[in-house]
């Protein structure tokens, strides 16, 4: 089997052969090489080479299946040579692909592309990694709590936080995405919020973070009081100096910084209603993405 893509033009080319994109999926599917029955669970299915299926013992509805079934494509009409190229550049692109750009590279239909991107972006949501199944910190572990906002007029992007946050996020028509950082697992949970109020942001801590974690964030008034009681609190005075140790958010302001970027450079115009998804995306390549340890 050929080695893995690296750049896009290597997957393009790659998955131009459809056992490439049948043994890439498989492999990520059922990581230990059991081919399971998406109905039954049975583990013992015979593979059909010259339909890329596989038969289940069982005697039962969808007896034979493909990689498809089960997944985000099984309705889809198009073959995986066209959706895993699309899934490639929405994994590897750091800044977020459009259905454009898409387009361009791939030759889809641009109405298609932004069919395929949603799809897609429904698949990452369930993907637990990013999700809310396990609690991030615990009591060795140091966890960055920040806010940031987003949309509204693109001058007002970078106006100083303390401006932002006495327009109170949503009355200024801005959505406000709250991020915890747990720097030891290096994973990123992206939340966009209805405000900035205390109960609000505390809930989504409490949320998400084991009790015991050493939480840093910045002075503001909705992270004053109450964090005490459960967790290590400390946080760093952004006016006067933005580090003080091991206090600060900047391992947030960096994932900031990539949906940020996403956002501007990338999505034409993002609909209040859609944020959540393109959140999620970024949060979901960010806990997926390679590092030294994890290539
Ligand atoms: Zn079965």
């Amino acid at each position: 089997m050929a080695t893995e893509p690296k750049t896009l033009a290597q997957a393009i080319q790659y998955f131009t052969d459809p056992d490439n994109c049948l043994n890439y999926l498989a492999k990520r599917r059922w990581p230990d090489g059991k081919v399971a029955c998406p109905k039954c669970g049975r583990t013992d299915v015979a593979f059909v080479p010259s339909r890329r299926l596989w038969q289940c013992k069982t005697r039962h509805r969808k007896a034979q299946f493909s990689i498809k079934t089960g997944t985000i494509l099984e309705e889809s009409l198009l073959p995986l040579e066209k959706w895993l190229p699309v899934m490639w550049m929405v994994a590897n692109c750091k800044n977020g692909v459009s259905s454009w750009e898409i387009h361009r590279s791939l030759g889809v239909a641009q109405k298609t592309a932004w069919f395929m991107l949603h799809r897609i972006r429904l698949g990452m949501q369930d993907k637990p990694a990013f999700g809310n199944v396990t609690k991030l910190g615990g009591p060795d572990s140091e966890v960055e709590v920040d806010e940031t906002f987003v949309g509204g007029r693109k001058q007002n992007m970078h106006l100083d936080k303390k401006v932002r946050y006495e327009a109170k996020g949503g009355a200024s028509g801005k959505a406000v995405v709250q991020g915890i950082l747990d720097r030891t697992a290096r994973q990123v949970r992206a939340t966009v919020v209805p405000n900035v109020r205390r109960e609000t942001l505390q809930a989504q801590i409490l949320k998400q973070v084991k009790f015991g974690t050493k939480v840093y964030t910045d002075d503001a008034v909705a992270y004053e009081q109450g964090l005490q009681s459960r967790y290590v609190h400390d946080f760093v005075n952004k006016t006067q100096s933005y580090v003080r140790g091991r206090v600060h958010v900047n391992g947030m302001e960096n994932f900031w910084s990539l949906l940020e970027r996403g956002l501007n450079g990338t999505y034409v115009a993002v609909e209040p209603f859609h944020l959540f998804r393109y959140v999620d995306e970024q949060a979901f390549r960010y806990n997926n993405r390679a590092t030294k340890d994890n290539p």
